[in-house]
């Protein structure tokens, strides 16, 4: 018995669905990307739990995905035999947008449909790209190891609602087919035109993906035919990669329709066995610095996809970083509690930070363009590397770039080499202040006679400076010193007259600094003469142990 129910989508969904349309209009046959790979990670899903549970793949263990089209109805279907869905997961998956990034989604709209288009990805609303092309979307699903009379059907015309209903479905997994708009049906109803598009996303995708063979008469036949690859991009010698490929490969992973920056792909042998893809982004997330974001590193096992944002592989502070990494010494049937504290993981562990940071290495020695815009997007990340990482520190230091007051601009490019090769005579520390804005440490008085003397002072306003400052006592052996802090001890850059001098001033105003220290009394620790003024008449100034101010401002509104 089957009672066909209707259901309204969420609002977001519907307002999604319209913007979606607009938006990508002129990057139309991204559906066909996203639906491929919704097939083939449901075949990796199935792939994977199959390992513990065999019969899950009945009598049908080869997995693939089938497209076909049909010219007089106008439809094109994407069919594969992964794990399917149950009831619950279709309303869960399909109907609503469960994510909790939708408002940011809209918040970041711009209006522009390249960078719109980037988005779509990003927020995990693959599948309703099928509605650029479809006026009618029909989604027949049943979930491995349940029996043929649990399917289901799903069916939407975009706007508003959708019906669902409880089918007969002896073939598991899932068919989607779209019913193309008239004005559609030109550009993607065809052979070639479907294999053109196919080839593009999914020469990649470790999973054959079939079309019927064109018959004498040009008219498709009953034979299947595999049209990508269908070989582990990975696996393959790095000089049979294009670009290109590495390109696709890197938007397939990481739902991210824009350009990697860079990448790293490597296989290591001998004591442990694994082969790693990584990249660096182009652009940051929209959830870089939502505590709840995934990691971007695949872990399979000998090929066999075992599980998504395996934080284990990296740490937190090169958390920006997509790829894969398979192993051939892991057992398939690892979780993410073997993982925690696993020796081969460890290792693993070790060596792709490393890699990722020889890669930065080598970007900002060859590449400092490029390097610059890594720096932009994630820079503040990478700071959080020397109080993480303490046996990479020297060389996440050298990846670091401030601002400084060399150039005076915002513009964080001055690496700590440059800054040391720029140090007067007898400067032997390298000095920062640190602020809760660029223009607070740029005008702050605590600098006027480093400036004057043409010292140069780093200046920092990212929140994570405090933290980077304390577990960054130096770097190649000069101290890194704060010109808040202490006492402002510039040892032979002062002369022997101005040491002289600075004791006489001292002595002459050793009357009026008593008077002041009596007027503030516990308020503050002690009152001295400064020397590091030259405009300004006072300024505050913190024990070397002390928190920066902003810093002690912060945790007070947070109630600390
Ligand atoms: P994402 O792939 O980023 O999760 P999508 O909108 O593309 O977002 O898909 C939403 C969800 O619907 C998927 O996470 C998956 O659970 C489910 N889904 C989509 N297509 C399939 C499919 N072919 N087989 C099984 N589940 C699917
Ligand atoms: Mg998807």
């Amino acid at each position: 018995m089957t009672t066909k129910e209707t259901m309204p989508f969420q609002a977001e969904v519907q307002q999604l669905l319209q913007l979606m349309i607009h938006s990508l209009y002129s990057n139309k046959e991204v559906f066909l990307r996203e639906l491929l790979s919704n097939a083939s990670d449901a075949c990796d899903k199935l792939r994977f739990e199959a390992l513990s549970d065999p019969a899950l793949l009945e009598d049908d263990p080869e997995l693939r995905v089938d497209v076909d089209w049909d010219e007089q109805a106008g439809t094109i279907t994407i069919r594969d035999n992964g794990i399917g869905m149950n009831r619950d997961e279709v309303i869960n998956n399909i109907g609503t947008i469960a994510r909790s990034g939708t408002r940011e989604f809209f918040a970041r709209l711009s209006g522009d449909q390249a960078k719109d288009a980037q988005l779509i990805g990003q927020f995990g609303v693959g599948f309703y790209s099928a509605f650029i092309v479809a006026d009618r979307v029909t989604l027949t699903t049943r979930r491995a190891g349940m029996g043929a009379e649990h399917g289901v059907r799903w069916e939407s015309d975009g706007t508003g609602a959708y019906t669902l209903e409880t089918v007969d479905c002896p073939a598991r997994g899932t068919e989607i087919v779209l019913h193309l708009r008239e004005e559609e049906r030109k550009e993607f109803l065809g052979s070639w035109q479907l294999r053109s598009v196919i080839g593009k996303y999914s020469d990649h995708i470790p999973l054959p993906i079939r079309m019927r063979k064109l018959g004498e008469d040009g008219k498709p036949g009953a034979e299947w035919e595999t049209v990508n690859k269908a070989s582990a991009l990975w696996q393959r010698p790095k000089s049979e990669i294009s670009d290109e490929e590495y390109r696709a490969f890197y938007k397939h992973i990481s739902h991210d329709f824009g350009e990697p920056l860079a990448w790293t792909h490597n296989r290591v042998e001998g004591r442990l066995e694994y082969t790693a893809l990584l990249y660096i982004p182009g652009k940051a997330p929209f959830d870089l610095w939502d505590q709840r974001q995934t990691h971007g590193i695949k872990l399979y096992v000998k090929r066999v996809f075992i599980l998504d944002d395996a934080e284990q592989l990296l740490p937190r502070y090169l958390r920006f970083v997509r790829g894969i990494l398979d192993s051939a010494d892991l057992p398939l049937n690892v979780s993410r509690e073997i993982l925690q504290g696993n020796r081969v993981i460890d290792q693993i562990r070790s060596g792709i930070t490393k890699r990722v940071l020889g890669l930065l290495e080598h970007l900002a020695t060859e590449e400092p363009d490029k390097y610059q815009r890594f720096w932009t997007e994630f820079g503040r990340v990478l700071k959080e590397g020397p109080g993480e990482d303490f046996g990479n520190r020297e060389q996440i230091a050298r990846l670091l770039r401030f601002a400084s007051t060399h150039s005076d601009t915002e513009v964080q490019n001055v690496s700590l080499m440059d800054y040391i090769g720029r140090m007067r005579e007898g400067q032997d520390k390298i000095y920062y202040i640190t602020a809760d804005s660029f223009l607070a440490a740029k005008n702050s008085p605590q600098l006027e006679l480093l400036r004057k003397k043409g010292i140069e002072v780093l200046l920092l306003s990212d929140r994570v400076d405090e933290w980077l400052t304390s577990h960054l006592p130096e770097f190649e052996g000069k101290r890194l010193v704060s010109v808040a802090k202490g006492d402002l001890d510039l040892g032979s850059l002062e002369s022997e007259d101005e040491r002289k001098a600075q004791e006489a001033t001292e002595k002459a105003a050793q009357g009026l600094v008593e008077r002041i220290r009596t007027a503030l009394g516990d308020r503050v620790e002690t009152v001295r003469v400064s020397h590091r003024l030259t405009s300004s008449p006072a300024c505050i100034v913190l024990g070397e142990r002390d928190m920066a101010l902003y810093m002690q401002q912060l945790l007070k509104q947070t109630g600390h």
